[in-house]
């Protein structure tokens, strides 16, 4: 449920939403509209074009598919086949996936077709779905260029265009793939954009595809998310993974999205889980659609507690009440953060996002500070965690920008600073420490003794020295 500080009470139905689609609202368990819902329902009905500045998490799906859903029906023809009038583009398989669902579930009591196009699997399914006839078209840009070069899809009466994570799709290097589509929709149109982060290639786009937008935004901008309790702990590059664990089972954490940098990192750390007892699958863009869909569905299911993901692949992984994140290794693209601790603290509800940081890490770390603002907590882990000394990472190229190496096969090439300026400070103020099950306690002398029967036997906590040699 979303929590509100302000008493201002506002039901689905006092936004000019149609009774079938207040019925699926109903089904769905939704009872208040999320501030995002609120802004941008009434603008969007009002047929105006929408820059939103929205995360994952904040219920931005419906946010875009509810009014679109009422404003297809309210010109729908009962005669004739269906034509593609709404198209929604994502960055990433998975996403198109949920969106397509969500579509489906708030437009389940209407007479509105929808398909989802992405690749990765075959397509002659995709075609057939399209020869029937569907009003809403969700899909990847570049399989819907496969399809717009094969003429199995006509886009030439499109009214409305979504395009959903915008930034992601820049980030992934889509750019050429949209001005393409764009480029064969008819001129008038509704546009709406949504992005959890506003670069100037995001301002650029929107001005160039938006018509007088109306700007909604639900959180500060490159801001991470308020629900989320964040939390860095210091530690040594080889005992990450030791310490992984020991969050893990010590905390009794059930269901944890972990992110490491590459497919082949994400590949081992979920063989190591598995050796240690911890069910864990890896998903990442080397992996078949079947093998991402598969581990995804058993994540949610709960039969794995760990899914390892790369940035790409974790695109529009939405599960309600995701506890628990954990940044394996801080992404060299400060946004990245934003974007991966949005998993959790999903739909009002709270979560934790915990960071095990090494010394090549600390320019990461004062990157995404500076993004967002304020200092991330630091935190003992007794054992484990230690002051880490920055040091360069070494595979960052000398002299320039490491590439963003973000596990995908369909990413674009870029080079991004982690916007953190250079000093030598160990980075280790603010500290606390931590209870087992990921409340942490602000410091004291006797916290390690509460929590002894949970923390590791031998080894207390060592000093700044010990853990840089
Ligand atoms: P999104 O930001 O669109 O990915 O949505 C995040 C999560 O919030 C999804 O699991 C939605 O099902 C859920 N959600 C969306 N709107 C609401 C709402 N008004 N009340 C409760 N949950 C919602």
């Amino acid at each position: 449920m979303w929590v509100y500080t302000k008493k201002v009470f506002m039901s689905f139905s006092n936004l000019g939403l149609s009774k079938p689609i207040l019925k699926a609202i109903e089904d769905k368990g939704y009872t208040t509209p999320s501030p995002i819902q609120k802004q941008a329902i009434p603008i969007i009905l009002s047929k105006k074009d929408v820059l939103a500045g929205a995360q994952t998490g904040t219920g931005k799906t419906a946010g875009f598919t509810l009014p679109l859903l009422e404003l297809l029906m309210s010109k729908k023809s009962s005669k004739g086949k269906p034509y593609v009038r709404a198209l929604i583009l994502t960055p990433t398989r998975e996403l198109a996936a949920q969106v397509e669902q969500s579509v489906d579930d708030y437009g389940k009591y209407l007479p509105i077709k929808s398909t989802v196009i992405f690749g990765g699997v075959g397509i002659n399914p995709q075609k057939a779905a399209l020869r029937k006839g569907v009003d809403i078209v969700v899909a990847t840009p570049g399989r819907l260029l496969d399809h717009v070069g094969q003429k199995t899809i006509d886009l030439s009466r499109v009214d409305f265009l979504i395009l959903d994570e915008a930034d992601r799709m820049l980030d992934m290097g889509f750019i050429h793939d949209i001005k393409k589509v764009l480029a064969i929709l008819p001129k008038h149109r509704q546009n709406l954009l949504f992005s959890a982060t506003f670069s100037s290639e995001i301002k650029k786009l929107a001005d160039g595809l938006l018509d007088s937008p109306t700007l909604i935004e639900v959180a500060r901008r490159n801001t991470s998310s308020e629900q989320v309790d964040q939390a860095v702990h210091f530690v040594n590059k080889d005992l990450k993974r030791d310490l992984l664990t020991h969050l893990i089972t010590e905390g009794n954490w059930k269901q944890v999205l972990v992110f490491t940098r590459t497919k082949h990192g994400a590949n081992r750390l979920s063989d190591h889980l598995d050796k240690s007892g911890i069910r864990s699958a890896a998903i990442h863009g080397n992996k078949s659609q079947g093998a991402r869909t598969k581990a995804l569905s058993d994540f949610k299911a709960g039969s794995v507690r760990v899914l390892v993901a790369t940035d790409i692949a974790a695109r529009g992984i939405d599960i309600e009440q995701l506890p628990h994140v954990v940044n394996f290794e801080l992404p060299n693209i400060s946004e990245d953060y934003v974007h991966r601790i949005g998993r959790t603290g999903r739909a009002g509800r709270e979560g934790i996002a915990s960071s095990l940081v090494c010394g090549e890490e600390i320019e990461y770390l004062e990157g995404i500070e500076k993004l967002i603002k304020k200092e991330i907590e630091k935190v003992d882990i007794e054992g484990f965690t230690s002051a880490q000394k920055k040091v360069p990472d070494p595979s960052r190229k000398q002299g320039g920008q490491k590439r963003g190496s973000r596990g995908s096969s369909n990413q674009g090439n870029r080079n991004r600073n982690s916007g953190g300026k250079r000093n030598e400070s160990s980075g280790n103020s603010n500290k606390r420490t931590n209870n087992p099950d990921g409340r942490r306690n602000k410091p004291s002398s006797n916290s390690s003794n509460r929590n002894s029967q949970q923390r590791p036997k031998s080894g207390g906590r060592r000093g700044p020295s010990s853990s840089d040699r």
